[in-house]
């Protein structure tokens, strides 16, 4: 049996003012190295769940484990242990991708001994790139400096909400080819979409998400199997 990185029991969020619940207490577990898709339409709780992951959304009940820590118990080391990536491009232009890659392994307190930073934007592709203004740089170059600056501070884990939304084909294929290198590397990846198609070529394992309801937690191979 695979370990699991992340375990979630009886997860439940209900918004303030809403009737509906946007998570309703779901199950989900995740095995480390997998490619994990949190797959649903829009309005499912996909983004909910990444952000009670990440701490920008309290939740009203439920576990969270991450690498086997609990949420409630020590927030700040499961931070550590996530990069996310969120769907919106925020890079300062001014600066190049090596000052954004230094500035967040400052605010992440990063040893000296542990800083990759060349390294992770050779993985992303951008070793070149690594002392141009991030301004210069094009859409799917900018969409991959923001992983390489989600995995600045060595996370386990990488979660990535909508990573291709409103990406082109070809800068698609790029950044999927990126994530799977950091997951060969040792990164266990997440990432929410809403094409089955995305899911089916990236991940190994699928959770299918609507109304707040996890409604399948399978295998690729198996899920396929029993649509
Ligand atoms: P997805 O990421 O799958 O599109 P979300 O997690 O964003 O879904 O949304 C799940 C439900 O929670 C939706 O009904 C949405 O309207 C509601 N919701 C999400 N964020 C908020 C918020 N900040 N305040 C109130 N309701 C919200």
């Amino acid at each position: 049996m695979k370990k699991k990185i992340i375990k979630v029991k009886n997860l439940s969020k209900k918004y303030l003012g809403d009737s509906k619940y946007a998570l309703d207490h779901i199950e989900l577990s995740i095995n480390q190295g997998s490619i994990f898709g949190l797959l649903g339409p829009n309005g499912a709780g996909k983004s909910t769940f990444i952000n009670i992951l990440a701490g920008l959304v309290n939740k009203d009940n439920g576990d969270v484990k991450v690498c086997g820590i609990d949420l409630d118990n020590d927030p700040k080391t499961v931070r550590g242990n996530l990069g996310v990536v969120p769907q919106e491009i925020m890079i300062d232009p001014f600066f190049t991708p090596m000052e954004i890659m230094n500035i967040q392994a400052g605010m992440y307190a990063v040893n000296k001994e542990n800083i990759r930073n060349l390294e992770i934007l050779e993985t992303l592709g951008l070793r070149d790139k690594a002392n141009a203004y991030a301004r210069s740089l094009s859409g799917g170059m900018k969409r991959r400096l923001m992983v390489a600056k989600a995995m600045v501070h060595n996370p386990q884990i990488l979660i990535l909400d909508e990573p291709t939304a409103g990406v082109d084909v070809e800068l698609r294929s790029n950044l999927w080819r990126s994530i799977k290198k950091l997951n060969k590397a040792g990164t266990t990846i997440i990432l929410t979409t809403h094409y089955l198609k995305e899911a089916e070529l990236l991940c190994d394992e699928i959770a299918v998400i609507n109304k707040g309801n996890v409604i399948a937690n399978d295998s690729k191979i198996n899920l396929l199997k029993r649509l």
